[in-house]
């Protein structure tokens, strides 16, 4: 069994709390390793490595740090099979969707080696007679992160490239339940050439969280996670004077008009349904069907789903394990509740069983129909493989009832109405639209946020988002060429 440690100065450090978490393989039951959990003590010397690191940082030149960047760039290319296995094993997500985790990362890293193009200011000459006006962005100090345990390398990986090559110091705090992906990653910065105490490793549960949101040394937090954590972290962190983007949960609909083609919907609603067994913030986990193309959604839907392998990630299956027993039962228990208040399961994962793995979290994928804005399988977060079908007649109906949700993380629309599609994404109140796209991740260079209860704070994670965030701006006014004596005046300056 290993034991999972902070990292600071480029090596692990043990802590001194003497308190551990287990974390767990989801797909056999067995409890791999033990993760420390940080005391305030602890997170105070994660955080002190970090600020001292600080000021040779800020001063390393653009040059130096974009070697660095794409070093780690490439050594994340040549190993990112290492990097997906280490996320299976705790998260229990399959190898190719891990492995999609890991590019989709990777891309903030290349994102962040244009960094001396993305850090220009402007330059404004003779904005007054022999004076020049110009602007920089520099940066913040330490940053911390806090990340959930779905994406333990993506989530970290849409903002450390960025605060890193910006000129800052970094504390991630990763998700507990899969801790191992951050300290891989933190081994592969030391291998790349980052200074030691520039990218730090804070594991560890409130305790740690708290630290990080109140620690005068941390000038920023970047947090995703469930919607009440993300209110607390916004909330407290901006109390102690933080910059703070807290992303939160979501809900996310499809909306299927009468004109789309039925076969493509089916597919996206499987795969955005099912993918990662439901465990993505940027699932489809309602899908509303418009007029009178249910009967056939919901068939062809069920026909597919129905032939999803769930199992071990590792062995060749479509669909892995939930994070834990305990979330397991819960997903469980929703589906229980939907099927109490009247919703129709067409196709039940509860039953579902792996040869040979007993003790794996298993739920198969789960198809409810006739669910209504009522029922708690609609109106809270489940963050599992279960996808409800709500009936709608127009798309009127359809839009009043995304809008009419909580959050506002992603959706999307299929349709094969140009006119729909473009009202749809200009009426709709979410933060990341797909026309007949089901995921609508954005790319590394535009920014990746929710509207409404899935981010709390007024920046999205990394594009020009992401750089704006980690660096603040300052704007400078110079005089050198024959500077005019004017004498004493007390009057405010006049551009001449
Ligand atoms: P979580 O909120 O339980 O945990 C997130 C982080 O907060 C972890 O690092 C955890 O240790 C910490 N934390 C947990 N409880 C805390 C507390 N009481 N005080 C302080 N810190 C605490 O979320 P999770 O279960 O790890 O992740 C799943 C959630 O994340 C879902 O709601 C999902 O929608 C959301 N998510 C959102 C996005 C997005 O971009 N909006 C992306 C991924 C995941």
């Amino acid at each position: 069994m290993s034991t999972i440690e902070h990292w600071i100065n480029n090596d692990v450090f043990a802590g001194t709390s003497g308190s551990t978490a287990p974390v767990t393989n989801p797909a056999t039951g067995e409890v791999t390793g033990a993760v420390a959990l940080a005391s305030v003590e602890d997170a105070r010397a994660v955080i002190d490595a970090a600020a001292a690191a600080y000021p040779a940082w800020r001063d390393t030149s653009l040059a130096k740090r974009t070697q660095i960047l794409f070093a780690f760039r490439e050594l994340l290319n040549a190993r990112k099979d290492e990097l997906a296995a280490i996320i299976t094993s705790e998260h229990g997500k399959v190898l190719s969707d891990a492995l999609g985790e890991v590019s989709r990362g990777q891309e903030v890293v290349e994102f962040a080696c244009g960094i001396p193009h993305l850090l220009k200011g402007g330059f404004t000459e003779n904005a007054s007679t022999n004076v020049d006006a110009y602007s920089v962005r520099q940066s913040l100090g330490v940053v911390g992160i806090i990340s959930p345990f779905n994406f333990p390398a993506m989530v970290p990986m849409w903002f450390f490239p960025i605060a890193i090559a910006t000129g800052n110091t970094v504390v991630l705090k990763p998700s507990e339940k899969d801790p191992s992906a951050s300290l891989w990653l933190a081994r592969l910065w030391a291998e790349a050439g980052l200074p030691a105490g520039v990218f730090n490793v804070l594991q560890g549960d409130k305790t740690a969280v708290d630290e990080l949101l109140t620690n005068p040394a941390v000038k920023s937090v970047s947090f995703v996670g469930s919607t009440p954590i993300a209110k607390y972290v916004y909330a407290t962190g901006t109390a102690h004077d933080k910059r703070v983007q807290a992303l939160g949960g979501a809900k996310n609909h499809a909306v299927i008009l009468p004109d789309a083609d039925l076969d493509l919907a089916a597919d996206a609603m499987v795969n955005a349904g099912f993918g990662s067994a439901g465990e993505r913030c940027m699932a489809i986990s309602a899908a509303v069907a418009v007029g009178p193309i249910a009967d056939d959604l919901v068939a062809k839907i069920a026909e597919r789903a129905a032939g999803i392998k769930t199992g071990d990630g590792t062995k060749d299956s479509d669909m892995g394990p939930l994070v834990t027993q305990a979330h397991r039962d819960k997903v469980a228990s929703y589906v229980d509740a939907g099927e109490a208040d009247g919703a129709k399961v067409v196709l039940d994962g509860r039953q579902v069983s792996v040869e040979g793995a007993a003790d794996g979290f298993w739920l198969g994928p789960t198809l409810l129909d006739n669910v209504t804005t009522e029922m708690s399988v609609y109106t809270d977060e489940i963050f599992g493989p279960v996808l409800s079908v709500l009936r709608v007649d127009t798309y009127d109906e359809a839009l009043e009832l995304v809008n009419a949700n909580p959050y506002g993380n992603g959706t999307a629309i299929f349709t094969n109405d140009g006119g729909a599609a473009r009202r749809f994404q200009n009426e709709v109140q979410v933060g990341m639209v797909g026309i007949n796209v089901p995921i609508p991740v954005p790319m590394a260079y535009y920014s990746f946020g929710g509207w409404k209860a899935s981010l709390f704070g007024d920046s999205h994670a990394h594009g020009m988002d992401g750089v704006q965030f980690f660096t603040r701006q300052k704007a400078i006014t110079a005089r050198w060429l024959d500077p005019s004596h004017g004498g004493i005046n007390l009057g405010f300056p006049q551009n001449q």
